[in-house]
C-alpha cells in the first residue's frame, strides 16, 4: 500500500484487511474499500477540515510511464498490437521486427 494521506499526507497509513479498511494512524482518517467494486467510502475524515469532498490520488501513486500505463504494460500492449496488426494485414516479418525493436528502445527509455 503506496498511498499517502490525502488529509495530513502520511505515507505510510495502515491497511485493515480483516475489515477492507484503510486508516492514517496520524490523523484518524480513514476510507472503506469495496474489493469487489474499487469503490472508496470515507468513514472519517480526519484532520480539521471534514467533507473535503473528493479523494484525489496522492502524487506518489502516479508513476513515471507513457500514456499514463506502466511501461511494461506498454510493451506487452505494443507486442500484441503489433502481432495482431501483422497477422490481420499479413505484413512482412520484417516489419514486425522493427517494430518489437522499436518498442523495445521505447521500452528501455521509459522504464
Ligand atoms: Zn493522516
Amino acid at each position: 500500500m503506496d498511498i499517502a494521506c490525502p488529509q495530513c499526507g502520511n505515507p505510510n497509513l495502515d491497511v485493515d484487511e480483516a475489515n477492507s479498511v484503510v486508516y492514517c494512524k496520524k490523523c484518524g482518517f480513514a476510507v472503506k474499500v469495496d474489493p469487489a467494486t474499487g469503490n472508496v467510502t470515507p468513514i472519517s475524515q480526519g484532520g480539521p477540515q471534514p467533507g473535503s469532498g473528493n479523494l484525489a490520488p496522492p502524487p506518489a501513486y502516479k508513476q513515471p510511464g507513457i500514456f499514463g500505463m506502466d511501461p511494461l504494460t506498454f510493451f506487452m500492449l505494443g507486442l500484441s498490437l503489433l502481432l495482431l496488426i501483422t497477422f490481420l494485414y499479413n505484413l512482412d516479418l520484417t516489419i514486425l521486427g522493427v517494430g518489437v525493436v522499436l518498442l523495445g528502445l521505447i521500452y528501455w527509455k521509459i522504464r
